[in-house]
């Protein structure tokens, strides 16, 4: 394959060479890790997108809001491509968004773009695939890129490392309970959007948005929010109402954070994140090397036999790594 050709096809926005390109990103062939390498090194730079983190537990709407708000987008003259980080894809036996039916109009589109979550089990390997498809993605001259999790905890600390603006999707509660929101999610939200208040849900809806909207008021201040911000607010994904809204507060809170600094500030410090990442990450691999491996062998195997003292093995073990 020819990495150059292969960039440029992405640089021009081809969906197919952008599609090859996120595969090659994925493998987990030395090989191909070298090339993808070569691949981000061969794109252009400079090139950003709005990227949005949005969460939410299965059965809340997110394909459905997905949907209706991409083809919003998409309805504005904006390219869209809609990516996943789903750890629990392999219990499942599938990606969350393998099934393309999920989002019919929007996989149709010839400005969209939907690339199902990599089958893996290991977040960090999950994430690390994910934010270089976000790079790939921006080099093909995407304008927002969605970034979907399901709402199992670590995974939203990691979309929220690699976007602008991160959302939380929720349903309508039939009490007047906090839906079991972790606090820590809670506090990543940027704008909650309570989906489904249509129908008979709209009460409901009124009574979830009105709770979480005092609830983010007893959190503590953050310096990136401009006044109002975050914020509670409601949308029907199925009867497309709210959305052009969403869209607003979005751009609301993007523009403010651009003019004060907040934006650019961030995005260095997800770049300083990501490189730190990929260093643990290169660290690590080195234990898997033959010759590491064994000789971390032989000595665990004398620190379990008595004969040798667990910290001071470790440092000769990393003392034999630096030669
Ligand atoms: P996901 O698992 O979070 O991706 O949720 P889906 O998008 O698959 O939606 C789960 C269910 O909720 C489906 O039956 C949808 O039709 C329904 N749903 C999604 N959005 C809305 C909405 O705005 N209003 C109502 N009433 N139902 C919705």
């Amino acid at each position: 394959m020819n990495i150059d050709d292969l960039a440029k096809g992405i640089a021009a926005g081809e969906r197919r060479a952008l599609a090859r390109g996120i595969t090659l990103i994925e493998s987990g062939r030395e090989d191909h890790r070298a090339q993808a390498t070569e691949l981000l090194a061969a794109l252009p730079k400079g090139r950003e997108a709005l990227r949005i983190g949005l969460s939410g537990t299965p059965g809340v709407g997110k394909s459905t809001f997905i949907e209706s708000f991409g083809m919003m987008l998409i309805g504005r003259g904006l390219k869209v491509a809609v990516l996943a980080i789903d750890p629990s894809s392999s219990r499942s036996g599938g990606s969350i968004l393998g099934d393309k039916t999920r989002m019919d109009l929007l996989s149709r589109e010839r400005d969209a773009f939907i690339r199902p979550s990599p089958s893996q089990t290991h977040l960090g390997g999950v994430a690390r695939r994910t934010r270089e498809a976000v790079t790939l993605c921006e080099a093909a001259g995407f304008d927002v890129v969605l970034i979907e999790t399901v709402g199992v905890g670590q995974s939203e600390t990691v979309v929220a490392e690699m976007s602008d603006v991160f959302m939380l999707l929720l349903a309508p509660a039939g009490g007047d309970e906090l839906q079991g929101v972790k606090r820590g999610i809670m506090e990543m939200a940027d704008i909650i959007v309570i989906n489904k208040a249509d129908g008979d849900l709209k009460p409901a809806a009124s009574r979830t948005c009105a709770d979480y909207a005092g609830a983010l008021r007893l959190l503590r201040k953050r310096p990136q929010d401009p006044k109002g911000f975050p914020k509670a607010m409601m949308v029907s994904a199925l009867e497309e109402n709210g959305l052009d809204e969403a869209w607003a507060e979005v751009e609301a809170l993007t523009e403010w954070r651009r003019a004060e600094g907040f934006w650019q500030h961030a995005r260095a410090a997800q770049a300083r994140y990501w490189f730190e990442q990929a260093v643990k990450q290169a660290l690590l691999a080195q234990l898997e090397k033959p010759k590491a491996k064994a000789a971390l062998t032989e000595l665990s195997d004398r620190v379990a036999q008595g004969l040798a003292d667990p910290t001071k093995a470790a440092q000769d073990f990393v003392t034999q790594l630096d030669r």
